[in-house]
């Protein structure tokens, strides 16, 4: 728990620094994205180190889904800035002629970053991204279950920045709890439907917007008319990578009855050309004994294709898939995260849509299919946050795309634009001239003026 001095009194200063306006300028909000951006390029080894000491993972990976994300981000905020805090002018409608109308961009506010820990620099630092260039102040609180990162995040942050501007808070449950009391402009939360509930109870006190982006199971489905071969390659590197521990990683298989024996050999030589061994780097670790007693707990051997082992006190878990698995399964009953791959096999692609549709909507999807009809009766059909055709995961990459869950898996989004929007409000402004100033809509009224009022309206009864 913070002792120098209450959470509150932390927020009050950065309310007093919001109220100063300088975030509301474009310059200071560059100057301060290029400042985070030197930041964490001085730190590369702190973060290294940090996330090798969480996970055991390579420098490869966490440059490539961690530290690279939030440079490119940075780079688009960079880019974007200027344009996306501009007002934008809309039409107006006749009856307000003559008159000008706009969209001005503020900044929320005050907010409130609360990160998970399965990427845990990227997951606090790439809504705070969002939040400085629409021109706010935020407090962050890391995942404590990544305790090294957590502290790394906090030594780099509040070493760079002012506490009044933006702080880098470490805890847990107890300091969340303590710091959700508080009326923030906006809370921008990422973990578990469970948490994101509460969050949502919290924000729900103080009438503070919300973003919340969660999980749920992503299916994935591969129908007899894709290419199998490249199909597979995408959907074994999405599965393990990060052993599982990934959002919008694909959950679970839907493959078509016709090719599941193929499909199935494809993605046990797959696996072995990926070398996921424990000695080297290509496997990550589980995040904790719970976590790795609750995987292990999942796997039913007389399903198992390959994998199915583990070692607790290293926390791997072998590369994991189950064929023949019933939608009851304890595999299928929550969001698996972790490297067990289940397939089941379905006849006719509605099959595959009615089953989906049985779960809460998901985060993501992706289709295997060379065709279009395909394609468009799953996007018709079935409803998720968003995804890939013939593709895994990389959709989140793409700035252009918004990021974002729909039902359980989330409300709201962000990436690129649409994270300042998420950490912004719009003004709508109509200005007019002092003249001519239309009197018929003044009192007193008068039948004259009433038709008028009809007319303007269009108001004509159908018969
Ligand atoms: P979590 O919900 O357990 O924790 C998330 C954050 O909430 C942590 O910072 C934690 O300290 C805090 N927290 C935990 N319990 C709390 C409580 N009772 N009150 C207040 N705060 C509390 O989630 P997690 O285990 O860190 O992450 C895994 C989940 O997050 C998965 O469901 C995954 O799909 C989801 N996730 C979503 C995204 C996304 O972008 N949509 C990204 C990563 C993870």
């Amino acid at each position: 728990m913070r002792e120098e001095e209450s959470f509150s009194e932390l927020l009050s200063k950065q309310r007093a620094f919001f109220d100063s306006h300088q975030t509301k300028n474009v310059s200071f909000r560059k100057r301060q994205l290029k400042k985070l951006k030197a930041a964490l390029l001085d730190s590369e080894e702190i973060f290294l180190e940090a996330i090798y000491s969480d996970f055991g993972k390579s420098p490869f990976e966490t440059i490539a889904t961690e530290l690279g994300v939030l440079i490119k981000e940075i780079e688009e905020n960079l880019r974007g800035v200027k344009k996306w805090s501009r007002r934008k002018k809309v039409k107006t409608n006749l009856i307000n002629f003559p008159a000008r109308s706009y969209l001005q961009p503020e900044p929320l506010g005050n907010c409130f970053i609360i990160g998970a820990w399965n990427y845990p620099i990227q997951l606090s630092l790439s809504p705070l991204i969002a939040a400085m260039a629409a021109g706010n102040t935020a407090i962050v609180k890391p995942s404590e279950m990544a305790p090294a990162t957590s502290k790394a995040l906090a030594d780099v942050i509040n070493g760079n920045f002012e506490e009044e501007y933006i702080h880098v808070v470490e805890g847990g449950v107890e300091e969340t709890t303590e710091l959700l009391k508080l009326k923030f402009d906006k809370i921008f939360f990422t973990g578990s439907l469970r948490v994101g509930k509460i969050i949502y109870k919290a924000a729900a006190e103080n009438l503070t917007p919300v973003t919340l982006e969660l999980g749920g199971k992503s299916p994935a489905v591969v129908t007899r008319d894709c290419n199998l071969k490249t199909a597979v390659r995408r959907l074994v590197w999405a599965k393990f990578l990060n052993a599982g521990q990934i959002c919008i990683a694909p959950d679970y298989v839907l493959v078509d009855r016709t090719v599941e024996k193929e499909f199935l050999e494809a993605v046990v030589r797959q696996i072995e050309k990926f070398d996921y061994a424990t000695e080297n780097d290509n496997l990550t670790r589980i995040i904790n004994e719970n976590h790795w007693d609750r995987i292990m707990s999942l796997i039913e051997r007389d399903k198992l294709v390959c994998g199915g082992s583990g070692d607790r006190e290293k926390l791997t878990i072998e590369p994991t898939v189950m064929a023949g698995v019933k939608p009851d399964d304890a595999v299928m009953k929550e969001e698996i995260f972790g490297p067990i791959m289940p397939v089941i096999s379905f006849e006719k692609i509605d099959d595959a849509i009615h089953l989906i549709r049985s779960f809460p909507k998901p985060l993501a999807l992706y289709l295997f299919s060379g065709k279009k009809e395909v394609r468009e009766k799953v996007l018709r059909e079935v409803s998720f946050g968003g995804g890939a055709i013939n593709e895994t995961i990389l959709h989140v990459t793409n700035p252009n795309l918004p990021f974002g869950g729909v039902g359980n898996s989330g409300t709201g989004s962000y990436h690129g634009e649409f994270g300042f929007r998420a950490f912004s409000h719009y003004k709508g402004i109509m200005q007019k001239p002092s003249w001519p100033d239309l009197i018929l809509k003044y009192p007193p009224y008068s039948s004259k003026k009433e038709k008028w009022m009809r007319w303007a309206l269009g108001w004509k009864k159908s018969k």
